[in-house]
């Protein structure tokens, strides 16, 4: 027998734990944060008891086997190896609501993800920008690969998303094949990968698709007849070129450092700009790791002084940066228009010394997200009061509406469970068989 069972994440954005479960084993994914706003930063988690507050605060669920014995205990439950059932995770991408869980597993548990993920994960290791750990018993899958655990199989396959490494996964037991899609969309890089999920997955008897983008405004699926969006990471690139030779200051961008690629791409594509790229050590590191031969800078604002704000010598000492040449606050200072500085939300306030040769500050996929993080209004007037200016370029990481069902549509499967979603009863296909919109705690047999 197979079934499923949808632990959290459904109506919500964030914090998606579906189980797969055999007679023997459970394939659980992902394993990101829940419910965050019950998370206050202005309150410290206690330092080796972060898994047990984690799940106290319902931002992690309550699930037998996946800790470590002491913390499962004292929540009231069992441990890892502690139950009859071989557990393992795979991980879609390296977005926080989706892997922030990971350092509060058990050591022991297997976690599988994509190569290019895993390769990612340990740089956020190494660049301290985990929660908690970093989990030791990480599997790489490359794109396409294929493993086996217990009687379950599941294979590794791309979708293109904002964040380097994202897949979907094939999951097929003994009585059927399962798709989730993880996060993906049409308007990146690479639209092609999405589309080959799609192929890759056909004929499944139940897709798991993610639903952001119908989340807010109401949509009409069935009569979508094409996609709308206009904007893309190729028009993207085209704008900062076009900002690059015209204006004649310094240009900052405020992106999310986890996509990788879209860096790697400004890189090259400006070197005909005479503007290089200063940027900020963890983002340095990233780009470093996936693209060795990019050709840029790292910035540090006082470079003689290694120790101030943010740029710990630690971070400088990371195998991917030895050797990188620094700029630091002095030299964009006297030639502005030769740098594109990328910059962290957290490091804001450099604003203050840069601001009288910044002529352009982009907003770009980085920190704060949205005008729902309280963040956002402040970091806005502080930006209108500093008297920089600025545009908001934000591409965000999901399929428009008419993508989401055209890949049903591509796929018929069986059944259609929408879920990572305010409002994933909007996502409809008349290619599905049936949709079903399970509640917390629900289980579904996949042959019922
Ligand atoms: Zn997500
Ligand atoms: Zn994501």
């Amino acid at each position: 027998m197979t079934k499923l069972k949808f632990y959290s994440g459904l109506r919500e954005i964030g914090g998606t734990l579906v189980g797969v479960e055999t007679d023997s084993t459970i394939c659980y994914f992902d394993f990101g944060f829940s419910y965050a706003e019950r998370l206050d930063s202005k309150v410290n988690l206690r330092k080796g008891r972060e898994a047990f507050d984690y799940v106290k605060l319902g931002v992690l669920n309550s699930v037998d086997g996946i800790y470590e014995p002491e913390v499962a205990h004292s929540l009231g439950l069992k441990g890892y190896g502690e139950t009859d059932k071989e557990a393992f995770f795979i991980i879609s991408h390296m977005h926080i609501d989706h892997m922030g869980g990971l350092g509060c597993l058990d050591q022991r548990m297997p976690v599988y993800m994509s190569s290019d993920s895993a390769k990612l994960y340990h740089e956020l290791g190494v660049m301290g920008e985990l929660e908690v750990r970093e989990h030791e018993n990480v599997i790489p899958v490359d794109y396409d690969g294929s493993f086996t655990f217990g009687d379950i199989k599941v294979t590794c396959v791309q979708v293109d998303h904002d964040v380097i490494g994202a897949c979907g996964f094939l999951i097929e037991t003994s009585e059927g094949k399962i798709c989730y899609t993880g996060d993906y969309r049409y308007h990146g890089f690479h639209p092609e990968i999405s589309a080959a999920f799609a192929k890759k997955c056909k004929g499944a008897d139940l897709m798991i698709s993610e639903g952001v983008t119908i989340s807010f405004a109401d949509v009409d699926m069935l009569s979508l007849e094409g996609p709308v969006r206009e904007r893309s990471e190729w028009t993207l690139l085209e704008d900062m070129k076009n900002a690059a030779s015209s204006e004649e200051g310094l240009i900052v961008i405020n992106n999310y450092n986890r996509n990788v690629e879209r860096i790697h791409r400004l890189i090259e594509g400006l070197k005909e700009s005479g503007r290089v790229l200063a940027l900020e050590p963890e983002q340095a590191d990233y780009v470093a790791a996936f693209y060795p031969e990019d050709e840029f800078f790292v910035y540090i604002p006082e470079a003689d002084n290694k120790n101030t704000g943010c740029h710990s010598e630690k971070r400088l000492s990371a195998p991917n940066l030895i050797g990188r040449v620094i700029v630091d606050r002095k030299k964009l200072m006297e030639n502005p228009v030769r740098y594109i500085l990328q910059q962290d939300y957290k490091n804001s306030y450099e604003l203050f010394d840069l601001m009288d040769v910044i002529s352009l500050y982009v907003h770009m996929d980085g920190a704060p997200l949205g005008d729902y993080d309280p963040s956002f209004a402040i970091f806005y007037s502080m930006l209108d009061n500093s008297g920089i200016h600025y545009e908001r370029w934000g591409l965000g990481g999901h399929a428009e509406p008419y993508y989401l069902r055209k890949s049903v549509d591509m796929i018929e499967p069986k059944i259609l469970v929408p879920l990572h979603s305010f409002r994933p009863e909007q996502l409809v296909s008349e290619h599905a068989g049936k949709i079903i919109l399970p509640e917390v705690g629900d289980e579904i047999e996949l042959n019922e």
